[in-house]
């Protein structure tokens, strides 16, 4: 215990940060850990149960009755709310226009953290999210900090999204991401914010290729000193 490696991936919504974070971990054999799936699973409590966020007590014991599992197959991680598979689920728009409050929930951070921190005791693991490199895992030996052109990162997610949504609209999404990276920056609670040894990925111009290799680059270094 202890020697495990962490290599954390923060960034703003929709910057390919769980694209990145896939190819590392399939390249190196670590485990990948989407974080905000997490968030999303429980924003997705929330809404079927009514919980008012502002509601101390209905946060309390909604945490209390809520179990999250990852289960991985082929590097595409699953997530399961109660023993119920929500992964496509929480990718849906109610989720996403819900999950950013209820990330800045203190107890709900408290919680999600805890248990991220357990699972990189064990294993080797690439996580993504808002504050892995700056809360979860501040002593993590390899940062890196995604970024992208706000309008490119939409086009991109409508790309996701349409097969699954035809309705959606690039303007909604536009807004949605906007809105996200505004509550995430400027919540109290552990807000998003590149932590002062974070490298800066930006790959508005890169492909998932281009992007992989920058990344190999700095991880493969790390590796072979250690
Ligand atoms: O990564 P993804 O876009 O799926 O995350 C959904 C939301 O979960 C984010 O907009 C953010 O509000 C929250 N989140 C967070 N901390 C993390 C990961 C996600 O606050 N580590």
């Amino acid at each position: 215990m202890g020697s495990q490696i962490v290599i954390a991936i923060d960034g703003y919504s929709s910057c390919g940060k769980s694209t990145l974070a896939k190819a590392l971990a399939k390249e190196l054999n670590f485990i990948y850990v989407d974080s905000g799936a997490m968030y999303r699973a429980v924003a997705l409590y929330f809404l079927r149960n009514q919980i008012d966020p502002n509601n101390h007590t209905q946060v309390i014991s909604a945490l209390n009755n809520i179990h999250l599992n990852f289960h991985s197959r082929d590097y595409e991680s699953h997530i399961t709310l109660n023993d119920e598979e929500v992964s496509a689920e929480i990718r849906l728009m109610p989720v996403s226009e819900t999950v950013s409050a209820v990330a800045a929930i203190k107890e709900v951070r408290r919680e999600m953290v805890k248990q991220q921190q357990r699972m990189g005791r064990s294993k080797n693991i690439v996580m993504d999210g808002r504050d892995i490199g700056t809360a979860v895992f501040p002593n993590a030996p390899i940062k890196i900090f995604m970024t992208a052109d706000p309008k490119i990162r939409a086009e991109r997610r409508l790309k996701e999204l349409l097969p699954k949504n035809p309705e959606i609209t690039l303007e909604e999404i536009f807004e949605n991401l906007a809105h996200r990276d505004y509550q995430d920056t400027t919540r109290l609670e552990s807000p998003l914010v590149r932590a002062q040894d974070a490298i800066i990925l930006d790959n508005t111009d890169l492909t998932q290729q281009e992007q992989l290799l920058f990344a190999l680059s700095i991880v493969e270094p790390y590796l072979k000193n250690k």
